[in-house]
């Protein structure tokens, strides 16, 4: 074995949760795990720290094969092109992984299969024959994804056979009230099979007295794995009756493979080694995970955390080499979108990629770390984005640093200024500046990313409360000395929070170093060099450029109307698959819907008797007196009608006005809240009950008939 020489650098070992290569992945990703881990690693590469930051796909289990189901290919065909198009999101938010690497690699196949081998000689591991629920319809039996069913925990209607998304306990598919196949919809019956079982309460002790050892964890993370051991850990099947994945590999493992969720954290220590192989040094993985002086850091969302702290933990303590265990997991909690739960399939998600055509890569990063969800669930907003672009980073960073630095550009030969002496005001913003690196680099180290952002804003805001009572533009008139100074402090600040943003906004704060005519990046000069130097008078400033635009409001409302029509469209689109029996992927769980039978059979001529014709909506208000109401003004082409609409929330005025509907004109009238309704406009009922007016492709004249 190799060990690098040893130093007195802290060795941190990183890693965020692998994601589902079976689809892109979304905000919540990102927020939840890839970019506190991202900044978390540039702090402490910029602490001097030795790190090591791994991720990758996760390619095997029920995810990957509904979706190869759901699009007519093979897994492989999935994986690829997933793997692809996640690499790629990440390398443009500027998310670095030493390796990003995959579980369908042949490495993590032989080190997930020797994992398993080392449980099954020590006696962690027993064969067993038991109860599974089987699909007569599928043909199969319905592991994880493929079973849903209500949560035993929660209630939770749309919980998968191994987790609840909802409350995140970890299920078995047998507890799962009123089952069905995810597949066909069918309820599945009992059968038994064979599987393996990893002996977790073997491991319950040492377990609890690991986390018992713990500081500085999350509360929610706590309260989780103590419920966890207040239970019980009993065994739990780590096999699957399934053709994708790793080989059991043993006598009798034909036609089973490894639950994904004992492969997959393996991915970790696989991607580590490959990471050491393309160093030419392969055994340099185990200075990170076999030394019990490594930081191991997992970085994830709720819904991982008994995996990451319980199986995979007893899954390093069975092994027959020595592992380390993680020093911490910092579970985040979710991130919704607009005030509804993230879901693709759903529509209800911002495209990636698509975002960053539009804006920089910085200010998303900046909006992101803002609103992680550290303590509980928060949400991306477009107005919150706005506000954190104008008011935040143009209005209180930007504008700080393009005003000081014209300044000295205007008025001291593009020059740091000579300062005089210091007065009580000066001190104290110097103090400021000095004091909230250390502060920062707490924060960024103790995983409070939220409050490391707040406290280098603070430092901007307080700057620019200086400037202004300073006043330097009438100082420069009266006492050149004193608008020197306060120019000079002023750089001095503003240097500081070149430091204290970049690990949120790498791109950003090195181009702050470049106007400040800095050489060296920002990056290889480290935290505490930078945060103790300053910039000494008569420095030559480099040339002062606008750092952020603003986001007019406009903008923000066409992207708003754009998410809403992208839901609709999805939406629509759902229903159609729900015709086709395909109704689940891992994100349409919430969706999964559950289509009335059809109704008793109707005559050609009774179906003859209702006139429906497309209506244009000439006037459109919010009925004061109801919660559910719209009052529309609806042109048929003969007359003009006014009907009421189950629309509020869901519509705004402004949203249908001027649009065709479809509406049913010979209802009969009648009254509601007063009101007299004239006819019924016609829409979807969906899920949440939001209702999806029935649009009219192309722009036929007003009036037209609809059969
Ligand atoms: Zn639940």
């Amino acid at each position: 074995m190799i060990h690098a020489m040893s130093t007195a650098r802290p060795r941190v070992l990183v890693t965020a949760a692998l994601p589902y290569a079976n689809g892109p992945i979304h905000f919540g990703h990102i927020a939840g795990n890839n970019l506190p881990a991202d900044v978390f690693t540039r702090f402490q590469r910029l602490k001097g720290a030795d790190v090591l930051s791994i991720c990758g796909t996760d390619e095997h289990g029920v995810a990957i094969t509904i979706a190869a189901k759901r699009e007519g290919t093979t897994p492989q065909a999935i994986v690829d092109r997933y793997h692809g198009v996640i690499a790629r999101i990440l390398e443009r938010m500027d998310i670095r992984y030493d390796n990003f690497s995959r579980t369908s690699r042949p490495i993590n196949h032989e080190m997930a299969q020797r994992f398993f081998t080392d449980l099954l000689d020590g006696g962690f591991i027993e064969e067993k024959v038991e109860k599974q629920l089987y699909s007569v319809a599928d043909g199969m039996f319905l592991a994880d994804r493929y079973v849903l069913g209500t949560c035993p925990k929660c209630g939770h209607e749309n919980a998968r056979g191994d987790e609840c998304p909802k409350c995140g306990a970890w299920l078995d598919p047998l507890t799962l009230i009123e089952p069905r196949s995810a597949l066909s919809g069918d309820r599945p019956e009992v059968r038994e099979t064979k599987n393996w079982y990893l002996r977790l309460q073997d491991f319950q002790p040492k377990l609890e007295a690991w986390i018992g050892a713990k500081t500085g964890w999350k509360e929610n993370v706590l309260r989780f794995v103590q419920a966890m051991f207040k239970e019980g850990l009993r065994e739990r099947a780590i096999t699957r009756d399934l053709e994708w994945g790793v080989q059991v590999p043993v006598d009798g493992g034909d036609g089973k493979v490894l639950y994904v969720w004992f492969d997959a954290p393996i991915g970790y220590i696989s991607a580590s080694i490959e990471w050491a192989e393309a160093q030419g040094a392969p055994e340099r993985w185990r200075d990170y995970w076999q030394s019990d002086d490594t930081r191991l850091v997992h970085f994830l969302g709720k819904d991982n955390i008994p995996f990451h702290c319980i199986v995979f933990p007893a899954m390093l303590m069975g092994q027959k080499e020595h592992y380390v265990l993680p020093d911490n997991v910092p579970a985040n909690e979710f991130y919704n979108l607009e005030g509804r739960k993230l879901n693709t399939s759903a529509g209800w998600y911002i495209d990636v990629e698509g975002f960053l055509d539009k804006y920089p890569v910085d200010t998303l990063r900046y909006t992101l770390v803002a609103t992680l969800p550290e303590l509980r669930d928060t949400e991306f907003s477009w107005r919150d984005y706005q506000m954190r672009v104008n008011a935040e980073l143009a209005d209180t960073f930007g504008n700080l640093v393009t005003r000081v630095l014209k300044f000295a550009v205007s008025y001291f030969d593009g020059k740091v200024p000579e300062p005089g002496a210091f007065d009580a005001s000066d001190e104290a913003l110097l103090a400021d500046v000095r004091a909230c690196a250390d502060e920062v680099a707490a924060c960024y180290d103790g995983y409070t990313f939220r409050a490391g952002l707040e406290r280098a804003m603070a430092l901007a805001h307080t700057t620019n409360r200086y400037f202004n009572e300073k006043a330097p533009w009438k100082s420069r008139k009266t006492d050149l000395v004193q608008c020197a100074t306060t120019i000079h402090v002023c750089i001095q600040a503003i240097r500081q929070l070149a430091l204290l943003f970049h690990p949120i906004m790498p791109q950003t704060t090195e181009r702050l170093v470049g106007m400040l005519g800095i050489d060296s990046p920002l990056g290889d000069v480290g935290w505490d060099a930078w945060a103790e130097a300053s910039l000494p008078a008569g420095h030559v400033l480099g040339e002062p450029a606008g750092l952020f635009t603003k986001i007019d409001d406009d903008v923000i409302a066409a992207e708003i109307a754009a998410l809403e029509a992208q839901a609709a469209a999805k939406t629509k689109g759902a229903t159609m698959d729900a015709e086709k029996n395909v109704t689940a992927n891992e994100t349409t769980t919430d969706t999964t819907y559950e289509a009335p039978a059809i109704r008793e059979t109707v005559s050609f001529d009774d179906f003859m008797k209702l006139d429906l014709r497309v209506g244009r909506v000439l006037a459109a208000e919010e009925l004061k007196k109801s919660k559910k109401l719209l009052k529309l003004e609806i042109d048929l082409g003969v007359e003009k009608r006014q009907i009421l609409a189950g629309m509020k929330g869901h519509y705004t005025p402004e949203q249908l006005v001027g649009t065709n509907v479809v509406v049913l004109a010979n209802l009969a009238p009648r009254k509601m809240v007063g009101e007299e309704s004239q006819g019924m406009v016609l829409a979807a009922d969906a899920i949440d009950g939001a209702p999806l007016i029935l649009r009219i492709d192309g722009e036929p004249p007003t009036g037209t008939t609809v059969h």
